[in-house]
């Protein structure tokens, strides 16, 4: 199958500043792909590659098959949310989610018709009258989406869309984006620096860091068998065992991680170390613990006996969790 977005090598290099730098990467037609990674580390601009709002320095990107080189945005069937929404604060929702039709001449019955029935894809029918002021965050969310969406896109690009809403409506709207890209199959690319929401929104995930992919793959994979530090580290705040220390662990001379809620606590077996600190967390309670002057951090489920500081306390593990990885990166 033709992939639907294509990055050939692709550069943008503003400068000596290599916001993306050399991306090679298939997103297939349908997929939830999401691209992971800290702030700075090129996720946006890539995003603007797609939609064309910047060009490459260096490579090509391909949409559907055919070269985007020198095809404006409006010609790209590809239409982004924007972090900030940038909705139009002087019209009200029917015309900000219109606006698009509009600029391609659809008749106005036409297109106040489709910006309804968009608002009630994003739930929020009825307010076609406000202006964007009159809307909570969570409610100018939507609108932004249904301006994106009424232009039926192919792609639909979303750059952090939900990095302004506080937790309990975040969560909520990431079960609804989720359910809303399954039920409409078009293709989502979803930036984001956070992993939690990126591991459980995607189908695949890249990880970013300066510019660069350092890995992609399904969810449980990124999560399960980091290729490199930077991965193991980012995703999920795994151990990052020195060779020396993983060799100590059973494990091959080589970089390793080990994920802190792989490992138990107890007084017999496995390997010597000494509690240096607790902190609790709600669902779980993460002890740090030194094992001969490297820090290991353990994650109990809420209701584990906490052991006290300066405790010596046994750690063990199965063989399996300790996931030796690739010293680059
Ligand atoms: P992210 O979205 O992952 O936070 P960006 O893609 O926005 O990262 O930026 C990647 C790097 O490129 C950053 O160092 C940023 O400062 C730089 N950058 C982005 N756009 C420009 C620009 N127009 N001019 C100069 N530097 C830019
Ligand atoms: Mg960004």
């Amino acid at each position: 199958m033709t992939p639907a977005v294509s990055f050939q090598n692709v550069s943008r290099h503003f400068g000596s500043v290599r916001a993306v730098d050399g991306v090679n990467l298939d997103i297939e037609e349908g997929e939830f792909f999401a691209m992971l990674g800290p702030s700075g580390s090129g996720k946006t601009t890539c995003l603007r590659l797609i939609a064309g709002f910047e060009q490459p320095t260096g490579g090509h990107i391909k949409i559907f098959g055919e070269t985007a080189d020198g095809v404006p945005p409006y010609r790209r069937n590809v239409n982004t949310v924007f972090q900030d929404y940038a909705l139009f604060p002087h019209l009200n929702v029917i015309d900000n989610v219109a606006y698009g039709l509009m600029i391609k001449g659809v008749d106005r019955a036409t297109r106040t018709r489709r910006a309804e029935e968009t608002l009630e894809l994003v739930r929020l029918p009825g307010y076609g009258a406000r202006r964007p002021g009159q809307l909570s965050g969570g409610q100018r969310q939507r609108v932004a989406l249904a301006r994106a969406l009424v232009n039926e896109p192919k792609v639909l690009l979303l750059d952090e869309p939900l990095g302004a809403l506080d937790l309990k409506l975040r969560e909520n709207m990431q079960e609804e984006l989720k359910s809303l890209q399954q039920t409409l199959g078009i293709t989502f690319v979803f930036v984001t620096h956070d992993q939690g929401e990126a591991l459980s929104m995607a189908d695949r995930v890249a990880v970013f860091n300066e510019g660069r992919i350092i890995q992609v793959g399904e969810p449980e994979d990124i999560y399960r068998r980091p290729r490199a530090r930077f991965v193991a580290d980012f995703v999920g705040s795994s151990n990052v065992l020195p060779p020396d220390l993983a060799q100590a662990f059973g494990g091959p001379r080589r970089w390793a991680s080990l994920r802190p809620e792989d490992i138990r606590i107890g007084k017999t077996g496995g390997h010597a170390a000494t509690v240096t600190g607790a902190s609790f967390l709600g669902a779980a309670t993460r002890v740090a613990c030194d094992v001969n002057g490297a820090r290991v951090n353990v994650l109990l489920p809420s209701g584990s006996a906490v052991p006290s500081l300066g405790a010596p306390i046994r750690i063990s593990f199965d063989a399996a969790a300790l996931h030796p990885m690739d010293d680059a990166a």
